[in-house]
């Protein structure tokens, strides 16, 4: 009995060392399902993803330029408005919209108050040397980080006369057009970018890279052969650089007619319910972490990827992880050449005013916080920001973002092709 009783409590111990043994050499017992069961046909997805092309992708980014750094309240933000109206127009994303607000720039703090915000977050800095924006820690080399605002530190001067009329407090104007969804037009996911940009620049990558991807995937999503299940909408914010003002009015404006028929009976739904929001802010930039003596490697470096990121730290953040594992997984079904990489700090951006209403992730270059803000790209919102600084390495990272998107979003609203 005594020695038994010993055999089976040692072959319990066996078992459960066996156990451990077995979790960490092969497959657990569970596996995550990251992707909702597709509502599209991967064939006529991959077919759609086949209709982006670099080159196409390139002369966006390079007709967004022609009005320099677009800086929100200026002539050449607002003749950028029309531009991308006018294009979105040509691909068949008929329907365009504008959304009107009104932005004010904060009243200057005092330089008492000023003085008092400074302290306080040097006081935050000596606790937390290497706190990232967004949570986070910032590891290896930093380089300093900020916004141009001196116009000379720009030498082209035709440049410098684009960018030189002052941005005046007042009206503004973001647009936006949607794809219909033909079963379940009363849902939709938004898919964002911001067309303004700051720095003296041509504010090429930051954002004319997530613009530029954004009105791709109108293009495609609106060709006469495409149909898709769900709604999906193609929305240029303005006023990003400022504090997400454009994103913040559309929230403000639009969160509470979600789902509303509009005329009832007529099956047309002015703001269809929120599913989720992707956003799209700095897309081909990812060279490295800065050398010792702050430069960056001026190459793509080889294992650049696409950062999907959610905010863990929201209300929404158990939606928005598994809406940036269906981005990771159709990165690797459908992108090229670049892989992507999910984290968990998104900040800074556009989808930050939907993370606690619906799930909301960004793509990027790089994690924002951590190495964007230990200044890995050194023309981040600087006169370096133009289109000639990019190779087609860069605008290559860029493009495997949009079959990213593209491709989760062919699954997730039910793409299909006519026949
Ligand atoms: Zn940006």
């Amino acid at each position: 009995m005594r020695l038994t009783s010993r055999l089976i409590r040692h072959g319990t111990l066996m078992s459960i060392a066996l156990l451990g043994a077995c979790a960490r050499t092969t497959a657990p017992a569970t596996s995550i399902t990251p992707v909702a069961p597709s509502l599209g046909d991967t064939a006529a997805i991959r077919t759609l993803v086949g209709r982006l092309d670099l080159e196409r992708y390139k002369a966006t980014i390079k007709g967004l330029t022609q009005f320099g750094d677009r800086r929100q309240g200026t002539d050449r933000n607002r003749a950028a408005v029309d531009w991308i109206e006018a294009q979105l127009k040509s691909y068949g994303c008929t329907n365009t919209e504008r959304l009107t607000y009104e932005y004010h720039p904060p009243t200057p703090p005092t330089p008492a108050e000023a003085a008092a915000r400074a302290d306080s977050a040097a006081r935050f800095r000596a606790r937390n040397p290497n706190a990232a924006q967004g949570g986070g820690r910032i590891r290896g080399m930093r380089t300093r980080t900020g916004v141009n605002n001196d116009s000379l530190r720009q030498p082209d001067p035709r440049l410098r006369a684009l960018n030189s009329q002052p941005s005046t407090p007042g009206e503004r104007q973001q647009v936006y057009c949607t794809k219909i969804g033909t079963t379940r037009p009363d849902e939709m996911y938004i898919v964002g970018a911001h067309m303004d940009g700051i720095g003296w620049g041509e504010a090429a990558n930051d954002d004319g890279s997530g613009t530029a991807l954004v009105m791709e995937l109108a293009r495609i999503f609106s060709s006469a052969d495409v149909r898709t299940e769900r709604s999906i909408r193609f929305v240029l914010w303005n006023n990003e650089e400022t504090g997400l003002n454009g994103a913040r009015a559309y929230v403000a404006q639009r969160q509470a007619l979600q789902g509303q028929e509009e005329p009832a009976g007529s099956g047309r739904y002015p703001e269809p319910r929120w599913l989720g929001m992707i956003q799209h802010d700095m897309m081909m930039f990812d060279h490295g972490m800065p050398r010792p003596d702050s430069t960056v490697s001026k190459e793509q470096r080889p294992e650049a990827d696409v950062n999907i990121e959610f905010q863990s730290n929201s209300k929404m953040a158990s939606g928005s992880q598994q809406l940036a594992w269906i981005l990771a997984y159709a990165n690797e079904k459908f992108a090229t050449d670049y892989p992507a990489t999910v984290g968990q700090h998104m900040t800074n951006t556009d989808s930050t005013p939907f993370m606690d209403i619906v799930p909301a992730v960004s793509l990027r270059e790089n994690e924002r916080g951590a190495q964007i803000g230990a200044g890995w790209n050194p023309h981040w919102h600087q006169p370096t920001d133009l289109y000639s600084t990019f190779s087609d390495k860069d605008f290559r990272l860029g493009l495997n973002a949009a079959q990213t998107t593209l491709g989760a979003l062919g699954q997730l609203a039910g793409a299909t092709l006519k026949r």
